[in-house]
């Protein structure tokens, strides 16, 4: 129980390269924490088959796992063009209509009034993940006239986004709140919202789903950053979505809105992903890029929760070298002299008894040179200690299978089952006695709430000397 294991976790999204219990159960021994299931792609019987395996994987594996919902959010896209798709030259001029459809190469049907009529003159179009750019050049009554940055195809039905502009349609598309759902039934531990552009698109969704599942906010819209602050804190974690993030924002301003997301999400002591494109050349590639692997770096060094596999994982041709070389590089940042990341990133809330507790437990720790025991029933004692950074190994013992799971995302926790209530410090003792295959450790910290059988927060700290 006490070994040092890698502290940044690795959460990899599934899909056809990685469907089937086996491959998957392969996956989490190359190095997965938690997985992903992507709602953007596939059919709830898919998504169902996928959720089976990975618990199949899970029990064969032997360590709790969390499986995180991805739900698809308000993508928005541009109707049904004559033929399919639309020759755009240097020299055309196309009119922007509030339509679904259109029989006229000139004029691309967008089946959102809304965001039409939001459009005025310099503003900028993305479409199909800013393959194609457009500038609105005049504005025309309903309509909007505009003309392209470049040449290219456009095609039916691919996404449009107006930085800058709002989404016109609510957080939750219907096809949303009927994922989510059916993730919930399908026992999932996380669900994440894509294209969160306010606090409020959290809230709607606790209401909608209730306080029981945990959600992340994904961060993918400039709309986001403007309101960080609040998103973090009404959402349980975060995501820093830089495949849709990188459309709209440029080149160079994604590390800066991502060193920021992480510094944000540390400070409220809520975990933080870094996701999309990390080792992007393993899908077809056996070896990533040295630029690929610094990545991967940057955000161990920044001290994020975990580190994100997409399509490396879910289609590209090697997953579980893909895994492996993320764990590989993990392992040695970590490993790097001044690697640990710093504490305090200053906190933003006045810390509570369980916060001081945490920071208490980790002082403890670090001038003992010994690991922690954390107990802890909904996982908050584990989170808290897991924010402050320590740089000795944390294990969390808990009565709940959900919260085992939902650590797996939890930067250096490591997390064991415990079904037996503790009624006494002894029972805490003999429960890490259970769990250790030696009784070698001399010195440990435990912290915990006090009585232990009962819901209060973190209270308490005990230093155990063993004989
Ligand atoms: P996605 O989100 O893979 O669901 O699009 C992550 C991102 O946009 O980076
Ligand atoms: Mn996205």
């Amino acid at each position: 129980m006490f070994a040092i294991r890698r502290r940044t976790k690795i959460l990899a999204t599934l899909g056809p390269a990685s469907d089937g219990a086996l491959k998957m159960e392969e996956l989490l021994s190359a190095g997965v924490d938690l997985f992903r299931v992507n709602f953007s792609h596939g059919d709830h019987a898919q998504h169902a088959a996928r959720i089976a395996a990975a618990r199949e994987a899970e029990k064969s594996f032997g360590r709790p796992v969390a499986i995180l919902a991805d739900l698809q959010g308000p993508k928005l896209r541009i109707g049904d063009l004559p033929g399919g798709q639309v020759d755009v030259r240097m020299s055309s001029e196309l009119r922007l209509v509030a339509a679904s459809s259109s029989n006229d190469p000139d004029i691309i049907p967008i089946p959102h009034p809304e965001l039409v009529a939001s459009l005025q003159l310099g503003d900028k179009l993305l479409i199909d993940d800013g393959k194609m750019m457009l500038h609105i050049v005049k504005v025309d009554g309903d309509s909007r006239i505009a003309r392209p940055v470049a040449p290219g195809k456009l095609m039916s039905r691919k996404g449009i986004a107006a930085p800058g502009r709002p989404i016109p349609i609510p957080a939750l598309t219907e096809k949303d709140i009927a994922d989510g759902h059916f993730a919930i039934k399908q026992g999932v531990d996380y669900i994440a919202l894509s294209f969160v552009q306010r606090a409020a698109d959290v809230t709607m969704a606790r209401e909608i789903f209730g306080a029981g599942i945990p959600i992340i906010a994904k961060i993918e819209k400039p709309a986001a950053l403007d309101e960080l602050e609040a998103i973090v804190a009404a959402s349980d974690a975060v995501m820093v979505a830089r495949g849709d993030l990188g459309v709209e924002l440029s080149p160079e301003q994604v590390p800066i809105a991502q060193r920021r997301i992480v510094r944000t999400a540390r400070a409220h002591g809520k975990p933080v992903i870094v996701a999309t494109h990390m080792l992007e050349s393993m899908i077809e590639a056996l070896v990533p890029t040295r630029a690929e692997a610094n990545d991967v770096a940057t955000a161990v060094y920044q001290g994020s929760d975990a580190v994100m596999l997409s399509a490396e994982s879910a289609v590209g041709r090697h997953p579980t070298a893909a895994v492996a070389i993320m764990d590989r590089i993990i392992r040695a940042i970590e490993a790097d002299r001044d690697a640990n990341p710093s504490f305090p990133v200053v906190s933003v809330t006045a810390p509570s008894t369980a916060d001081a507790c945490a920071a208490a437990a980790t002082k403890l720790a670090d001038d003992l040179d010994c690991p922690l025991v954390v107990f802890t029933r909904s996982g908050s004692s584990a989170q808290r200690v897991s924010a402050t950074r320590p740089k000795q190994p944390i294990h969390a013992l808990t009565p709940n299978l959900a919260t085992a799971r939902k650590l797996s995302l939890v930067w250096g926790v490591n997390a064991d089952l415990e079904l037996d209530e503790p009624r006494s410090f002894d029972d805490i003792l003999d429960a890490v006695s259970r769990h250790e295959a030696t009784n070698s450790v001399k010195r440990f910290v435990i912290t915990a709430g006090y009585p232990y059988a009962s819901d209060n927060s973190t209270d308490t700290i005990k230093v155990v000397e063993r004989k």
